[in-house]
């Protein structure tokens, strides 16, 4: 592992520790030329297979980007973004598998997105989900608002005449 200040190409493990997960291991390193410390996360590779059948890594940075788009105008900062990022990644990673399939990826981003933004996930789900109609937009708004009751009350049903949703 190369320092990443002096360019050294050696560096000594001074700490490791396993990620709460146990999805990633950190170790702590100390340059032995210019004696300064980083940290370095090791993890096992995780791929997303696309519709197409194609594939690519994991990228945390893609997710951001993704999501910031439906974040556009809300109270949403680069730190919300990366803390949900790393939500999505954490609960991807706990599940054990080194692929996953794109969609399940977008289904990991809908829960912690709904905890940040009402609206962005709305907007998120809406492409994501392919709401093609009202109906769709006003079931998806009664889910939100019937969980957003308190406990006990029984959540109010959409029209009888609207099918039940079905992610
Ligand atoms: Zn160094």
């Amino acid at each position: 592992m190369h320092c990443p200040f002096c360019r050294n190409t050696d560096s000594r493990v001074i700490d490791s520790r396993t990620a709460d997960d146990g999805s990633a291991i950190r170790r702590r390193r100390q340059c032995p030329a210019c004696q300064r410390r980083f940290t370095t996360v090791e993890s096992t590779s995780l791929t997303v297979i696309k519709r197409s059948g194609a594939s690519e890594p994991f990228s945390r940075a893609k997710i951001q980007e993704g999501v910031s788009k439906a974040c556009q105008g809300r109270p949403v900062g680069e730190d919300d973004l990366a803390r949900l990022a790393q939500k999505v990644e954490e609960h991807i990673r706990s599940q054990g598998h080194a692929e996953i399939e794109a969609h399940e990826v977008g289904l990991a981003i809908l829960g912690p997105l709904r905890e940040l933004d009402e609206v962005a996930y709305l907007r998120f789900a809406s492409v994501y989900q392919a709401f093609d109609s009202l109906e769709d937009f006003e079931a998806a708004i009664a889910v939100l608002r019937a969980e957003r009751e308190p406990t006990g009350a029984e959540p109010a049903r959409a029209g009888s005449d609207s099918p039940p949703t079905t992610p």
